[in-house]
């Protein structure tokens, strides 16, 4: 995942652009970048895998100066902002998203004459892509336009002109959310509007899918009209990827999760002595199974913030061991003999889970845990936004191996929480974990604490579709 965060003000934007990116930190830990422009562009990226983001541009701040600038924060290799030159003049770019099909649109692009910088492993960088197709529009509008048309996977940009105007376009299907904050001296568009906050602006839309604005000193406005009936935004965005603060196309993040787990609350039938969520994002969903069922919230596990991250966020399966390890720390005269409930916001392979949590709890002599994830089992890995897990990775799809001897292609049955192999799916994973009880929320009590009609969220990693 990344997050991406622009602004233009009537004075110099460093600190709002150094902030407002800062706030994106939970969406990726591999590599950030700024981008101002005054009389010219001036861009910064650095890798941010061992250092956080404040900690790596801090230093270079008052190198920056300038009134408009975009910045992001990604989880993958690819570096940006880049700059480039087109027909329309210079222009930096920042993309949100993952293009599938960059490879294929690279060589078409290719056999046209472009010419593309390899990155070190062999790659082509999407960013680049996602650039060359808006260079070829008649303008910035059309070339976004063409952008959306032509790529697979998702993709929402910010162009920052060399006028100072920022092209603000959203995924044409909405897969994550671009939202405008205003301030009376200053504009802001934020893929989390967590950004907005401390900086003082006010959330004053989202775009719709498709939909592309241009911001400048002047104001903001619609060049492009969106289509609100292509929506497909992130169900994950709630459950787990976005920071509790954030509002993603009007509906709070923490309030899901908290609908979240009131739901699995009223589905259950365990007694227990208290509720708990495995920080950060299980909180949420702890809070309202523990309010909705009238039983204490309590932290049998706290995470060591300082200086621990996300470990959804390091791209390598060791990273994100090591800081599962590291980053929560047992408190044992709350868990002994205690009956608890574990809210988590998902299972995706399950093995921090059992390796860390689990272990932590038993290790500290819990009588009981019963593990209660906000979402259905993972059943495909994600086609839009990130490509970190494979298939046979998911728990989900370990069990199945384990229960049907073989990968099987249709797992209609798995996904039915009716079935009985979606029991025997569920009581392997259990076992699996070694855990008391396990007890997946259900796609529609889901999707109900969403808020959304079930046809404007994207479920894919659920139900394949
Ligand atoms: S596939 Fe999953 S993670 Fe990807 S956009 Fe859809 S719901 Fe979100």
């Amino acid at each position: 995942m990344s997050g991406i965060f622009g602004v233009v003000s009537k004075k110099d934007c460093v600190t709002d652009l150094f902030h407002g990116t800062d706030y994106h930190s939970h969406m990726g830990a591999e590599r950030a970048g700024l981008v101002v422009l005054s009389d010219r562009f001036k861009q910064e990226i650095h890798r941010i895998g061992s250092e956080q983001f404040r900690g790596k541009f801090v230093h270079t701040l008052s190198e920056l100066k300038g009134n408009q600038g975009i910045g992001v924060i990604t989880g993958v290799r690819e570096s940006q902002p880049l700059i480039v030159g087109s027909k329309m003049g210079n222009f930096a770019i920042v993309l949100l998203g993952m293009i599938t099909n960059a490879d294929e649109v690279a060589k078409m692009l290719q056999e046209n004459g472009h010419v593309f910088s390899e990155m070190s492993d062999g790659k082509i960088n999407s960013v680049e892509v996602a650039a060359k197709i808006i260079a070829q529009g008649k303008d910035y509008v059309t070339g976004i336009n063409d952008l959306f048309d032509q790529i697979k996977g998702s993709a929402s940009v910010l162009i920052l002109d060399q006028n100072g105007t920022i092209y603000a376009g959203r995924d044409k299907y909405g897969r994550t959310p671009l939202a405008i904050g205003v301030r009376d001296d200053s504009i802001a568009v934020a893929s989390e509007t967590c950004a907005f906050a401390n900086l003082g602006y006010n959330t004053v839309k989202f775009l719709q899918p498709g939909e592309i604005d241009v911001i400048s000193k002047d104001g903001f406005s619609v060049v492009k009209e969106g289509n609100p009936d292509n929506l497909q935004v992130c169900a994950f965005l709630w459950i787990y990827t976005s920071f509790p603060a954030s509002c993603v196309d009007g509906i709070d993040v923490e309030l899901v999760r908290e609908r979240c787990g009131r739901a699995l609350a009223r589905r259950d039938d365990v007694d227990a002595d208290y509720a708990s969520g495995v920080p950060d994002s299980g909180v949420g969903h702890g809070l309202g199974y523990a309010a909705e069922k009238g039983i204490p919230f309590r932290r049998p596990l706290v995470k060591y913030t300082p200086s621990y991250g996300r470990s959804y966020t390091p791209v390598s399966q060791q990273e994100r061991d090591y800081i599962a390890r590291m980053k929560l720390i047992a408190i044992e005269d709350i868990i002994k003999n205690q009956r608890i409930v574990i809210c988590e916001d998902s299972i995706v392979r399950g093995t921090q889970l059992k390796n860390e949590t689990v272990k932590k709890l038993w290790g500290a002599n819990a009588k009981e845990l019963h593990i209660r994830p906000a979402c259905p089992p993972l059943m495909f890995p994600c086609v839009y936004l990130s490509s970190t897990r494979s298939i046979n990775e998911l728990a989900a799809r370990r069990a199945i191996f384990a229960l049907e001897g073989r990968n099987i292609d249709d797992v209609s049955e798995y996904i039915d929480h009716n079935s009985t192999k979606y029991q025997q799916m569920v009581e392997w994973i259990r076992n699996d974990l070694g855990v008391t009880t396990l007890r997946y929320q259900l796609l529609d009590d889901m999707v109900e604490a969403i808020g959304l009609p079930k046809d404007r969220v994207c479920l894919y990693c659920w139900r394949g579709y």
